[in-house]
């Protein structure tokens, strides 16, 4: 059980709140800490991830603690803490600062790769998660069960995405700086330190 201690508000530091404050993410420190947006979340339903704890290390100023742990990349962005938020945080808005910052000072590691792999298979074949995937991740006969379901259901072995959509696709990939972001990741250059758990 964690241990209680009292927040004296003139330990707090703000440098995270300013950062995110500078991108336009809104009412971080009007968080009451109810609890409401762990109850609601589904990533917090299957791991470690807590937004209520992460918010009270941002208030206390443990940047290094909330930037290495591996608990920021396990949101999804599906919103719906936000419509659950007594204060209206923008909590997913956050989230992706805080990856941001990470990133900026070295962390991701592992799990930036394993993305970095799965936008590489969107700048190819515009879907994510191939079939021959689900065997690297999980080697049980997933690709050939998958296969077989696909077919059965009429359709093509792998998802076809028409060329004029990858044409699209390659033109924001390029304009956003996208794919340089990628070719980083995968070559391994610039960032990142391993992420630890945390929370
Ligand atoms: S639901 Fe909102 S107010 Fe409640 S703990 Fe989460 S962020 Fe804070
Ligand atoms: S947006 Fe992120 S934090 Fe909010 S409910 Fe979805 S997974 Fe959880």
């Amino acid at each position: 059980m964690d241990r209680v201690s009292v927040l004296l508000a003139n330990k707090w530091k703000w440098s995270l709140l300013d950062e995110a404050k500078r991108w336009g993410v809104q009412r971080i420190e009007e968080c009451l800490s109810c609890g409401a947006c762990v109850g609601s979340c589904p990533a917090a339903r299957t791991s470690s991830y807590n937004f209520r704890k992460i918010i009270r290390d941002v208030m206390l100023g443990n940047e290094e603690k909330v930037l290495s742990s591996r608990e920021i990349w396990y949101c999804f962005y599906c919103f719906y803490c936000t419509s659950k938020c007594p204060s209206m945080v923008e909590i997913p808005y956050f989230i992706m600062r805080l990856r941001r910052m990470a990133m900026e000072r070295g962390y991701g590691g592992g799990i930036l790769r394993v993305l970095a792999l799965t936008s590489s298979n969107l700048l190819k074949h515009g879907v994510s998660v191939l079939p021959s995937d689900y065997d690297k991740m999980n080697p049980t006969g997933a690709e050939e069960a998958m296969v077989k379901l696909r077919k059965k259901l009429g359709l093509p072995p792998v998802m076809k995405v028409s060329e004029k959509a990858l044409g699209e696709l390659k033109t924001i990939f390029e304009e956003t700086g996208f794919e340089g972001e990628v070719g980083k990741l995968l070559s391994g250059k610039g960032y990142f330190k391993e992420v630890s758990e945390k929370y």
